[in-house]
């Protein structure tokens, strides 16, 4: 058995090399330990190993374990949650509260009220669109399945798009999709370098003097996510084992 600074450190030599290989600087990408049913101790003890990004998938636990975390750990190096679960709108107050980064806007009814909360609690928060390049119907996310053909599609993206870029307290991240899971490698790599191409696109459309980030790649598919332009990845398993 691997201790978890095993695991953690297998996982950032792969990000690493990849990063390398695909002539990228590892440092622009950000490793989200995705530790969703986790006890606040293996957040602790990740912490203690070095980790400082965490993701939460369900904004309960998110509630539940910053508080608890923020004790032990050093004011001036705090941790960053990102939020990477789709939310229903009863929850925006418990991510606008507790979230630093949003993965996984998926209306614009959601963007609105956490816009409202977050002027009343006087914080920030960074956004990404969550978009289905699949198409499948399980999957949560505005629909881009067919964003180079749909005309529509890809407009309706932007004037969410440009809506979130102005509502009071919220910044436009950029774009996270999920693949689709037991597909060929190939296919995955499809869907990441579909998702950056829509990314580029929306860039040039809105004319965004910054680049739009995109978080997608965990454990199964981080690599290829990465030499697909990835700026995020969500790994729970590589690190922290199966859950
Ligand atoms: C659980 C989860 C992950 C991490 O999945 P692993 O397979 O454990 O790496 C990433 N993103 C989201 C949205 C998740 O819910």
């Amino acid at each position: 058995m691997k201790t978890l600074s095993e695991r953690y450190d297998v996982v950032l030599d792969r990000i690493h090399h990849t990063a390398v290989r695909a002539n990228r600087n590892p440092a622009e990408i950000t490793l989200v330990a995705v530790t969703k049913t986790l006890p606040a101790e293996i957040v602790q003890a990740a912490y203690e190993v070095g980790m400082r990004h965490f993701g939460e998938n369900r904004a309960a636990e998110l509630v539940e374990k910053r508080p608890l975390l923020t004790s032990h750990t050093k004011p001036d190096d705090p941790i960053i949650w990102h939020a990477i679960g789709t939310i229903q709108s009863r929850k925006t107050n418990a991510i606008a509260n507790h979230a630093d980064i949003f993965h996984a806007l998926d209306r614009l009814k959601i963007a609105n009220r956490l816009s409202h909360r977050l002027v009343e609690n006087g914080r920030n928060l960074p956004i990404f669109l969550e978009i289905n390049i699949s198409g499948e119907a399980s999957k949560a996310g505005f629909n881009c399945a067919h964003w180079e053909q749909d005309a529509t599609q890809t407009a309706h993206l932007r004037t969410v798009a440009q809506k979130v870029a102005q509502l009071p307290s919220l910044q436009l991240a950029g774009l996270m999709t999920m693949a689709p899971w037991h597909v060929e490698p190939e296919q995955i790599r499809t869907i990441f370098r579909r998702t950056r191409q829509l990314a580029q696109q929306l860039q040039n459309d809105l004319a965004l003097t910054s680049p739009l980030q995109l978080s997608m790649g965990m454990t199964d598919d981080f690599e290829i996510a990465i030499e697909e332009g990835a700026t995020h990845i969500r790994v729970g398993r590589a690190i922290f084992g199966e859950r």
